[in-house]
């Protein structure tokens, strides 16, 4: 156990290198420019690009750019504007439920707490750990879709459950490289390993993945 944990130690420590390498600039692809409107966008990202998130965000925003107003809109008129993200019903119950904690229970403030954050409903512990990673800096690991695909590609983890996953990844690679490991995780699905057709070929991590040695 202990051999094969420093032997995937080692794999994630050339997979932060290479990724770190092939993108220099990864972030975090939800525009925000305060905390609470992260939060609002990541709740609006369930099965949904954050190109389109971003769009039906800022149109939001644009209307209600404070969390009270949102708090006591008219929950009709809330889901007529973020309807273009889907899952209407239950985005349109989150946003208002997310509001009304902002201003009624956290004095205005976005916690930093995991656990707090997960009283709203819809978000979950991947959203949760994406706002007090990206607001706070507090080390998190945030699995969405590709990090849960790529991982287990590379073999960093045999699991595609994401709590697993999340544990594995946090066994393996040093606390303050989380946050970042979960931008390059995005960015290699997106760009050469996609669900489909992964471009194994062109991957900076073909010498040394699993899936392909
Ligand atoms: S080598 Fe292929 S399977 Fe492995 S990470 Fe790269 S694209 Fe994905």
């Amino acid at each position: 156990m202990g051999a094969d944990n420093s032997k995937i130690k080692a794999l994630a420590k050339k997979t932060f290198d290479a990724l770190s390498t092939e993108f220099p600039d990864s972030t975090c692809s939800l525009d925000y420019d305060c905390p609470h409107n992260l939060a609002i966008r990541g709740i609006l990202s369930a099965q949904c690009t954050d190109k389109r998130v971003n769009i039906t965000a800022a149109d939001l925003f644009a209307r209600y750019p404070d969390m009270k107003s949102i708090a006591n809109e008219d929950p009709a008129v809330i889901a007529g504007i973020i309807k273009p993200c889907g899952l209407t019903a239950s985005k349109t119950r989150s946003v208002i439920a997310f509001a009304k904690k902002m201003t009624e229970e956290w004095n205005g403030s976005v916690p930093n707490d995991v656990d707090l954050l997960m009283e709203v409903p819809g978000i979950g512990r991947k959203i949760a750990n994406l706002i007090v990673g990206e607001i706070y800096g507090t080390p998190a690991v945030v699995v969405d879709t590709h990090c849960k695909r790529v991982m287990k590609r590379i073999g960093i983890t045999e699991s595609t459950d994401p709590a697993k996953v999340e544990k594995d990844i946090m066994k393996v690679f040093p606390e303050e490289q989380w946050i970042k490991i979960g931008h390059l995780s995005v960015d290699l699905g997106r760009k050469y390993c996609t669900a489909k057709s992964p471009d194994c070929s062109e991957c900076p991590l073909v010498s040394f993945c699993k899936r392909r040695i």
